[in-house]
């Protein structure tokens, strides 16, 4: 499906891949209407790979359909695929050989790829049609994957505490000329409590988006299409636009983001949401960029609306973890996938795909999971990754399910926080210790309310 008169002469097609959507990517640097045009495609493959959960493909195609919209009121010409178009071949590599071959190009112009995979399938297009592929740094992450691999060099170990320092005083964040904001790096001390028996008290309303129309109409097409696939869609009401992108900010820095330092690891049954941001598939997804998260996060500090702990415990996940884990993904593929340094066998359960199961606190993570396509990173850590790690189940089936069933789950950001992460299968490259606990943890961490409604 093509809008706009396509230019005679084609210099540049622009990709723009459905966990790219932003139209100030560097991508876009230099774009002339006159000459160029835009790509996009929705392909089975990318649900597929992985037994993708219904929330994750619908959020994908719901924002890339928004974002095909932005493209289209801006006047950009715009090829697009649609997963239901009959001639679609179901495979991103595929898909692009078709559109190169009849529009004869110059050159292909695009962001890096998060994902090696997906960075493999272009360049292979692109040397088959003989086309120059022109990668250019993804400008959402403060550091390139250069400047990681600046960062590892001549390192006997990497930890993430000393990179985020650097980030901290590179960037200017959260600072105070050269010394730390408050004086200290690091504010756990006064953070991660755990619930009261009373429990958290009362919760803020998440921010969430009633689908329109061409929500609905993705929802119905992943609801007959992945029939089969895990997850459900009743509950959908993820940001797909900037607009709602940027609401979403608002409300967690306004409402929930002075909590969020103190409960940042606690857990209750049957509450989702708690003090969490709710915004890693808004910035994976590009609709948000990690710079304007973060400086929202320490203007409120500055502004004393949040407590410097909330501020800086919540900035350290997306400038430290986050970039962090982009730069040992970059450093490790291919072949991170394959580490399974405790030689664990077990076949992940099959109720992971159910949530049934009579632990209290599984049920609780797998059902929201499956219901939302989220849970918080405790949760996800030391409660489900946890429990794969205590079972032996092999890291790599770990990783898949991980990747299949989040809003948020994308390789880069997905595969070292299972592997390395949760399952220690990278022989402590990425974290230094095994987050291993027993069912104390989770006892403590939910003020028993958890283990009180197990068998
Ligand atoms: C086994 C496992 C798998 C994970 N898979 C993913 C994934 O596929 N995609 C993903 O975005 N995150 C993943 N995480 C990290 C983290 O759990 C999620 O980013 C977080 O739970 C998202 O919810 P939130 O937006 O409410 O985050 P908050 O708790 O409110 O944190 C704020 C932001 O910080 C960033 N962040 C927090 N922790 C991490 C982390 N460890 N690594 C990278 N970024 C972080 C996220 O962008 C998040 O939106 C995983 C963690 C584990 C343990």
């Amino acid at each position: 499906m093509t809008t706009h008169s396509a230019p005679r002469r084609l210099r540049h097609l622009v990709l723009v891949l459905g966990d790219q959507l932003d139209l100030w990517a560097s991508a876009f640097d230099g774009f002339d209407p006159a000459q160029d045009a835009v790509w996009m495609a929705e392909v089975a493959e990318e649900s597929t790979h992985v037994w993708s959960a219904k929330p994750r493909i619908a959020l994908f195609l719901a924002a890339m359909r928004h974002f095909a919209e932005v493209l289209r009121a801006a006047g950009r010409t715009l090829y697009y695929t649609q997963l239901d178009d009959p001639t679609n071949t179901g495979n991103l590599g595929a898909e692009l050989l078709r559109t190169a071959q009849t529009l004869r190009p110059e050159r292909l112009v695009m962001t890096a790829p998060g994902d090696w995979r997906v960075l493999q399938a272009i360049k292979t297009t692109a040397a088959a049609q003989g086309l120059p592929l022109d990668l250019r740094d993804d400008r959402h992450f403060y550091a390139t994957v250069r400047d990681f691999a600046a960062h590892a060099r001549g390192r006997k170990q990497l930890r993430m505490e000393y990179f985020y320092r650097a980030m901290r005083q590179q960037h200017g964040v959260l600072m105070d000329g050269d010394q730390p904001a408050g004086g200290q790096w690091n504010f756990d001390a006064d953070n991660r409590e755990s619930f009261p028996k009373t429990g958290p008290g009362p919760v803020p309303r998440p921010a969430q988006f009633a689908p329109d129309a061409i929500t609905r109409e993705v929802i119905v097409l992943v609801q007959a299409r992945f029939a089969d696939h895990p997850g459900s869609l009743d509950a959908f009401a993820w940001p797909v636009t900037r607009e709602q992108a940027l609401r979403a900010l608002d409300r967690f820095v306004g409402e929930r983001l002075p909590q969020f330092g103190r409960w940042q690891d606690a857990l209750w049954p049957d509450q989702p949401w708690l003090w969490h941001a709710h915004l890693s598939a808004a910035l994976n997804l590009k609709l948000l960029n990690a710079r304007e998260v973060v400086q929202a996060a320490e203007a409120a500090w500055r502004a004393g609306t949040a407590p410097l702990s909330s501020a800086e415990g919540f900035i350290r996940q997306i400038l430290g973890w986050r970039e962090y884990v982009r730069g040992i993904y970059w450093m490790q593929m291919p072949g991170y996938a394959e580490h399974n340094a405790l030689g664990a066998q077990a076949p992940l359960p099959a109720w992971f795909w159910t949530g049934n199961t009579d632990m209290a606190c599984l049920r609780d993570a797998l059902g929201q999971t499956l219901r939302h396509g989220y849970a918080h990173h405790i949760q996800r850590l030391m409660v489900i990754g946890l429990y794969a790690l205590l079972h032996g189940v092999q890291p790599k089936q770990v990783h898949q399910w991980f990747l299949a069933v989040y809003v948020d789950a994308v390789e880069w950001v997905e595969l070292p926080n299972t592997l390395g992460m949760s399952q220690a299968a990278d022989d402590g490259l990425m974290a230094s210790k095994p987050y291993i606990a027993s069912g104390k943890y989770i006892q403590r961490m939910s003020g028993g309310s958890l283990c009180a409604a197990c068998r």
